[in-house]
């Protein structure tokens, strides 16, 4: 019987071959299990080389350039770094650095590490290890959310001086258009047989954890249920039912997170000093600035990505560890989706990072007008970063755990699929 466990609730289905283009869905959760694209390796490959290509030489050409008084100042995708850096603020500077620069990098490395060789018949070596890292560095890599930063410090400057996009900027599109598509297509070629076959008489409409198996969270090999420490006999990775102490560590990530978003709201992000004139101000402080400058759009998207996005998501994790820990049958496919969409969303919130980052490194004009970071943007990073590892650590499979198994068997039927073209 080929048999795969679903990702996010841990129940069983039975594998069927798709068509070109199909997906399969779990019947329980919505989760995606599977899908089949034919030519998901060569499109990813040429697609990765592109993005590459395009991001190593957005980093030779100017980003921006502003125009005041007669004076220009060009910057570089590199540029937002090296200010706050400057400005005595390294960690905030690393933080940047990873997530808009080498994240991607490493994703990109990393893509074609695994599958030239394939393309060619080889097999890469250290084939789990790598497969692990880009799982884990993509949710590092920001280049969307940087794109979005640029694009809002262009329209901020707008008011101030004279702003040019430079050839960076379309270099830069492509390669974030590029590299979103890559990854798309990465996700559709599988490393490892995603089916398996399974000698035991085991229902398909049980999770793997009650029928005693074991998903490897890398490979997704169904294995018997073992010691802790145990290794995955395909991939030698850490095989675990759950993650241990997922609820408590949540809870710990969560809390340090919430701590964090007091001083980062309380202290200044940025100071702007115009004709030796000018204060700090915080992150609220920015959204009404921008209100009263009648820039709406551009107020509402700070306001929604910087307190907003947040909020939102300390307060779905304190939901969710609750209703979980409380053993709650409250509606968990709605509950499972709630996750999945605070694990995306988190990134967003570093817009108002890069944002800081990319003014400070262009607006630097002595007595005519500079721009600085203020310590409360070292506070929101770290929010940020926390908020993120606190996603991380939840297990969504621990939703379904709770629930009586009556309910288990009733909403899963008889474990088919849903195909979707
Ligand atoms: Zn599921
Ligand atoms: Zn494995």
């Amino acid at each position: 019987m080929a048999l795969i466990a679903c990702h996010d609730c841990d129940l069983l289905h039975h594998y069927q071959p798709l068509a070109n283009g199909e997906k399969a869905y779990c019947r329980r959760c919505g989760a995606l299990l599977y899908q089949q694209r034919r030519d998901a390796l060569p499109h990813a490959l040429a697609l990765t080389l592109t993005a590459l290509l395009a991001f190593l030489l957005a980093q030779a050409f100017p980003l921006l350039s502003l125009e005041f008084a007669g004076r220009v100042e060009q910057t570089y995708l590199i540029s937002g770094v090296w200010a706050l850096y400057q400005h005595g603020m390294g960690v905030l500077a690393g933080l940047v650095l990873w997530t808009s620069l080498l994240s991607p990098l490493l994703v990109m490395a990393g893509v074609l590490y695994l599958l030239l060789p394939r393309y060619v018949g080889w097999q890469p070596k250290y084939l789990a290890v790598v497969y692990r890292s880009i799982r884990f560095l993509r949710h590092w890599s920001m280049l969307a959310v940087l794109m979005l930063g640029v694009l809002i410090a262009f329209v901020k400057l707008q008011d101030l001086a004279d702003v040019i996009p430079g050839l960076s900027l379309a270099l830069f599109a492509v390669a974030l258009i590029a590299y979103s598509a890559a990854l798309v297509q990465f996700d559709a070629y599988p490393c490892w047989p995603v089916q398996q076959e399974i000698d035991s008489p085991v229902s398909p409409a049980t999770t793997a954890r009650a029928s005693g198996l074991i998903a490897c969270h890398t490979c997704r090999l169904l294995v018997p249920r073992c010691d802790a420490g145990a290794r995955c006999p395909r991939c030698r990775s850490a095989l675990y039912s759950r993650h241990a102490e997922s609820v408590s560590h949540t809870w710990a990530l969560l809390c340090t997170a919430a701590l964090l978003l007091i001083p980062a709201n309380c202290y200044p992000v940025m100071t702007v000093i115009q004709f030796g004139r000018g204060e700090p101000s915080t992150i609220l402080g920015g959204v009404l600035h921008l209100m009263d400058s009648g820039m709406w759009g551009l107020a509402l998207i700070v306001l929604f990505a910087s307190v907003v996005v947040p909020v939102a998501k300390l307060g779905t994790l304190a939901l969710l560890l609750i209703s979980t820990t409380r053993g709650s049958s409250w509606r968990p496919a709605d509950r499972t989706r709630l996750y999945r969409i605070t694990e995306v969303i988190g990134a967003w919130s570093m817009v108002d990072i890069y944002v800081v980052a990319i003014l400070t490194a262009l607006v630097q004009m002595a007595a005519l007008a500079t721009i600085e970071p203020g310590v409360g943007a070292i506070f929101f990073g770290g929010a940020v970063v926390v908020t993120m590892l606190a996603a991380q650590r939840f297990d969504p499979r621990l939703i379904w755990d709770r629930l009586p198994q009556r309910e288990v068997s009733a909403q899963a039927g008889a474990g088919e699929l849903q195909h979707a073209g």
